[in-house]
């Protein structure tokens, strides 16, 4: 679903990204791990044609993200949700309208404005909060309103980065375990984290970049391990 192909990206002298190469199958959950300058962010805002490579390809489904016209980005936009670290909410608009907010864009009626939303707020446990303001919310129903904003437009996947920096550790777990109900329903996701502790507690495959690059992908040392076995068995 997502592809990197000896992907590398430069701002000025600087290699933020280093001969980048990995897959993401559709329904896997990853965490993007890495302290803070690692190229996390970049990682994540190639896909979404937020940067453009500086050598290299960057594929989603298929399509060559760089290569696809500007009329496309939104479309791309559209199967990707975001999320971040500090929520980026608008602070005049109720939960409701928040979550609204991308429906209204793309110019949806009234009665499915109303009927996808207020599934989506259920889906993320905040039916309750719906006529709240975010200066109401606790960190985590915050995010949670940020999820449920990103997961009203059905994305295939979800770029979360550092969704719980901001977050206290019953919140932090709280927002992990409902992006893990999202994977488990069938939510590509991706998640970048400079927070090991808070990773650990879930078994999904770790991406670990430093410097630019690539440092472990338990993925590919499963991958080896079971291929090991395979002839051993043989
Ligand atoms: P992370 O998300 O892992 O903290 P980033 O992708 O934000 O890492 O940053 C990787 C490196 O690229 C850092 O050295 C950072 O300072 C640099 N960088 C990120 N964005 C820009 C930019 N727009 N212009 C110049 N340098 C940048």
């Amino acid at each position: 679903m997502i592809a990197f192909h000896e992907v590398s990206k430069r701002y000025n002298s600087l290699a933020a990204l280093a001969d980048i190469s990995f897959e993401i199958e559709t329904g896997e959950f990853v965490f993007l791990l890495g302290p803070s300058g690692a190229g996390k962010s970049t990682l994540l805002k190639l896909i979404i044609r937020e940067e453009m490579p500086s050598a290299g390809r960057v594929f989603f489904d298929g399509l060559e993200i760089n290569k696809i016209p500007t009329r496309q980005v939104p479309d791309l936009r559209r199967r990707v949700g975001t999320i971040f670290q500090d929520f980026k909410l608008l602070p005049q608009r109720t939960v409701f309208e928040n979550v609204a907010f991308p429906l209204e864009i793309i110019g949806l009626d009234d009665d499915e404005i109303e009927k996808s939303t207020r599934e989506t707020l259920s889906l993320v446990n905040l039916d309750q909060r719906a006529s709240n303001f975010p200066y109401q919310l606790s960190g985590g129903e915050a995010q949670r309103t940020a999820i449920a904003r990103a997961m009203v437009m059905r994305p295939e996947v979800i770029l979360a980065d550092e969704p719980t920096g901001n977050l206290d550790p019953a919140s932090a777990w709280e927002v992990m375990k409902l992006l893990d109900r999202l994977n488990s329903l069938g939510t590509t996701v991706v998640m970048a984290s400079h927070n090991m502790d808070i990773t650990s507690s879930l078994p999904h495959r770790n991406l670990e970049i430093a410097e630019g690059r690539i440092v472990n992908d338990t993925k590919q040392k499963k991958t080896k391990a079971s291929e090991r076995k395979e002839k051993i068995v043989k």
